[in-house]
């Protein structure tokens, strides 16, 4: 069996910047600070950060007034912002630079008057933040059967902005649905999908025609991750999502040649090389990696835990 490895996968900017961010706050601050939601969408990461003295918590009112907090990449409301200053919390905002653009934008729209449409998952953490930023005049819709549902006034002007991680197709099938609907609709299109969950998607759609099986190591509530999947799905490939080698059925392989694997944003690369490891153990004698995308993209960290000189080292870096 040949293995074939994508390229990119794994690790993003925003999630290298997060890690970071929490890994600097401990090295400054010293243990505990606090995390408001998961940083990153993986278990795996949680766990190391939490063995050096992160704690997670899914709520404001969990952090000792004046603690260090930090904000998850996927974004906060502005209400949560509102409640972390008047508990006086020492906040450090870990959000990914392009979401913060999409709250940006949300905002603007609002401001001139339109209905704001997200597209994008009810209940993901980034939709809520994105939500957040707008008092009223908000909706949220997932799927094309949604927008004929929405609840807006035909005289009213209508914009959208969309989640980072979604489906490049399933999002154009969505966009098409509401120019449909609402005639004169502005929006940016599909580019609000992150240049990492569009580098992804785009790795495996090019290789799935040579795969007989897709293995995508990711987080059950990865968004990018359960994309990747479905993406090589659509690419005619039976496609899995594990969230590490232990989860590897050895029945999947059978009479099969190639292999594809890759890793949603959020992934660590060790959990990637453990299962070529243990795929290695299940018979695949040849690995390679694809030619695709080289990333560098770096987003600078936020200036509570920024080095004084740009470029020098951080405190607890080699
Ligand atoms: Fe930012 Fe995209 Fe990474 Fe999310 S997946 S943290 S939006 S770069």
């Amino acid at each position: 069996m040949d293995l074939i490895l994508t390229q990119p996968r794994g690790f993003c900017a925003g999630v290298v910047r997060a890690i970071d961010v929490v890994e600097q706050a401990l090295a400054r601050h010293g243990a505990p600070v606090y995390v408001l939601h998961e940083i990153v969408h993986n278990p795996h990461v949680l766990e190391d950060l939490r063995a050096k003295g992160a704690i997670f918590v899914e709520d404001l009112e969990q952090v000792p007034a004046g603690a260090v907090t930090i904000f998850s990449a996927h974004g906060v409301a502005r209400a949560v912002v509102g409640r972390a200053g008047q508990r006086k919390l020492r906040v450090i905002d870990a959000t990914c630079p392009l979401v913060t653009k999409v709250h940006r934008q949300a905002r603007r729209f609002h401001r001139q008057g339109y209905e704001v449409i997200i597209v994008g998952h009810a209940g993901h953490v980034e939709v809520e933040g994105t939500c957040g930023q707008l008092e009223d005049r908000v909706h949220v819709v997932g799927t094309v059967a949604e927008v004929a549902r929405l609840d807006i006034d035909r005289s009213a002007r209508v914009a959208y902005v969309t989640q980072t991680t979604l489906s490049l197709d399933d999002t154009r099938d969505v966009i098409t649905a509401l120019e449909r609907r609402f005639p004169g609709i502005e929006g940016p299109g599909v580019d609000n999908i992150c240049y990492a969950t569009q580098n992804r998607q785009t790795a495996v759609r090019n290789l799935a025609p040579r795969l007989d099986l897709l293995l995508v190591v990711g987080a059950r509530n990865s968004s990018n991750s359960n994309r990747l999947r479905e993406v090589g799905a659509q690419g005619g490939v039976r496609s899995h999502l594990i969230e590490h080698a232990g989860q590897l059925d050895p029945a999947w392989l059978e009479g099969i040649s190639a292999i594809g694997v890759t890793a949603g944003a959020s992934t660590p690369e060790r959990l990637v090389q453990e299962v070529v490891s243990r795929l290695r153990e299940y018979g695949v004698s040849h690995v390679e990696e694809m030619d695709g995308e080289r990333e560098d993209i770096v987003f600078p960290l936020p200036a509570p835990v920024r080095p004084a000189v740009p470029g020098a080292s951080l405190p607890g870096k080699v």
